[in-house]
C-alpha cells in the first residue's frame, strides 16, 4: 500500500525538512534574487535517485526536478512551490530568524519549498511504484516580478512532457495546523490594477484659479472610484477596489500647485465580467471627472487570471489528502478569496487544485497573518504536506486522471 510507504518516508525525512526550512528562513531572498535558495534546492534535488534537475529557469532562479516513474509510461503531474521572501524586517523572535536585514520569509514560501522538496524525496524513494512523470517546480518571484508567467510562458514548464494536472498549496495562518481546506469558489480571485495620472496645470499655491489643481481633481476621482464598488457593480459579486498610492508635488513644498497627481490601486473579483466592468468604470469615472474640471486623466488598467480549482479535481484531492491526514481534517471552503496568486498561470491552462494548508497553533491563530513581521509557521505541517502532495501525485498517475 503506497500510502503506508509515503507516511513512513515522511516521518523519516521530517527532521531534514525542518532543518532545510530553517536554513531558507535564515537566508531569505527577494523576488528574482533567490540565487542561494535556488542553489540549495538544486543541491538537495541532485541527491535524489532518478531526479533530473533543471536550473536557471524563469530568468535564472527557477528550479525544476523531473522524476520518471519506473512502473511504466503514464501521465505527467506538476507540483509547485514558490520560493521568494518579502522586504520586511523580521520581528518573530525565532532562533532561526532572518540574517538578511530587511528581508523575511513572511509568506511561508520557505515552508512551501521545504514541503515540495519533501514530496520529491518521498516520491524519488517510491519510483518503482510510479507510472508516469512528476515535475517539482520551485518558482521564483511570486510576490511580484512575474515568476509564474516566466516559468510557464518562457521556461515552458507545462510542456515537454505536457503536464496533465497541477497542484500547489499555501501555508494559511487562519487555519489550524493539521487541516487542509479546498476552495470551491476562487482560491485566489481575478486580480488586477490601475493607474490614474491626472494632468492639470501647475502654478503658485496662492493663485489656484490660474491653475488646474490635479490634487483637487484626484480627490474627486478617488471618491468617484469608491462609488463604482458601492453603487455600480452587481452586489452579489465579490469585488474590491483599493487606491493604494497617491503621489503629487515635491516634498516639503507647500506653496506649489503641481502639474500632475498619480494614483495607483488594485482591483479584485471572483468574476471575470465584474473585472471588465470595473476596468471600464475606472476609465469612465476618471475621464468624466477630469474633463469636468479641465484636467486630463491618463488611465491604464490591467487584470489577470484567477486560481479556480477544477471541480472534478476537488473530490479527487479530498480523497488523496484524507488518506494521509484523515477525512475529518480535509474541509471544503465555499467562500471566495480575493488574494492574488500567480499559480493562475498554471491552473488557467491545466486542470488542478490549489489548497490551503493550516499552520496555526492555539498560540498563533488569528494573531499574525501572512506578510506580518511576526509571521510564524508551525513546522509539523512540513512533512504532512509533503506526504499529502506525494499522495496526490501518486494517485493521479495511478488513476491516469481525477
Ligand atoms: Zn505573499
Ligand atoms: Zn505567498
Amino acid at each position: 500500500m503506497i500510502t503506508q510507504l509515503i507516511k513512513e518516508k515522511a516521518a523519516e525525512i521530517e527532521p531534514s525538512l525542518i532543518a532545510f526550512r530553517r536554513d531558507l528562513h535564515r537566508n531569505p531572498e527577494l523576488s528574482n534574487a533567490e540565487s542561494r535558495t535556488a542553489a540549495r534546492i538544486a543541491e538537495e534535488l541532485g541527491k535524489l535517485e532518478g531526479m533530473e534537475v533543471v536550473t536557471g529557469l524563469a530568468g535564472g532562479t527557477g528550479v525544476m526536478g523531473v522524476l520518471k516513474g519506473l512502473k511504466g509510461e503514464g501521465k505527467t503531474v506538476l507540483l509547485r512551490a514558490d520560493i521568494d521572501a518579502l522586504p520586511i524586517e523580521e520581528e518573530s523572535g525565532l532562533p532561526f530568524s532572518s540574517q538578511n536585514s530587511g528581508v523575511m520569509h513572511a509568506c511561508g514560501h520557505d515552508g512551501h519549498a521545504a514541503w515540495l522538496l519533501g514530496s520529491a524525496k518521498i516520491l524519488s524513494s517510491l519510483r518503482s511504484e510510479l507510472k508516469g512523470t512528476v515535475k517539482f517546480v520551485f518558482q521564483p518571484a511570486e510576490e511580484g516580478g512575474g515568476g509564474g508567467r516566466r516559468m510557464v510562458q518562457e521556461s515552458k514548464v507545462l510542456e515537454n512532457p505536457a503536464v496533465d494536472a497541477v497542484f500547489a498549496s499555501h501555508a494559511w495562518p487562519e487555519i489550524d495546523a493539521g487541516e487542509i481546506h479546498i476552495a470551491t469558489r476562487p482560491a485566489f480571485g481575478f486580480a488586477g490594477g490601475f493607474t490614474v495620472k491626472v494632468v492639470g496645470k501647475g502654478g503658485h499655491g496662492s493663485w489656484p484659479h490660474e491653475c488646474v489643481d490635479p490634487i483637487a481633481v484626484a480627490n474627486q476621482i478617488y471618491n468617484g472610484l469608491q462609488q463604482i464598488v458601492s453603487r455600480r457593480l452587481n452586489e452579489t459579486a465579490a469585488r474590491v477596489l483599493s487606491v493604494c498610492t497617491i503621489h503629487s508635488g515635491p516634498q516639503n513644498k507647500s506653496n506649489i500647485i503641481p502639474d500632475c497627481c498619480t494614483m495607483e490601486g488594485t482591483i479584485r473579483s471572483d468574476r471575470r465580467d465584474v473585472m471588465e466592468e470595473m476596468k471600464a468604470q475606472i476609465e469612465a469615472v476618471s475621464n468624466g471627472i477630469a474633463e469636468a474640471n479641465g484636467a486630463i486623466a491618463e488611465v491604464t488598467t490591467r487584470s489577470g487570471e484567477a486560481v479556480i480549482n477544477t471541480p472534478e479535481a476537488i473530490p479527487f484531492c479530498v480523497e488523496a489528502a484524507s488518506k494521509i491526514i484523515g477525512a475529518e481534517n480535509v474541509k471544503i471552503d465555499n467562500e471566495p478569496h480575493l488574494g492574488g496568486e500567480d499559480f493562475s498561470e498554471y491552473i488557467s491552462r491545466v486542470p488542478g487544485v490549489y489548497f490551503f494548508t493550516g499552520i496555526a497553533t492555539p498560540e498563533t491563530k488569528g494573531r499574525f497573518g501572512l506578510h506580518s513581521s511576526r509571521f510564524i509557521l508551525e513546522e509539523s505541517v512540513l512533512a504532512k504536506t509533503a506526504a499529502v502532495m506525494a499522495q496526490i501525485a501518486a494517485d493521479f498517475l495511478e488513476k491516469g486522471g481525477f
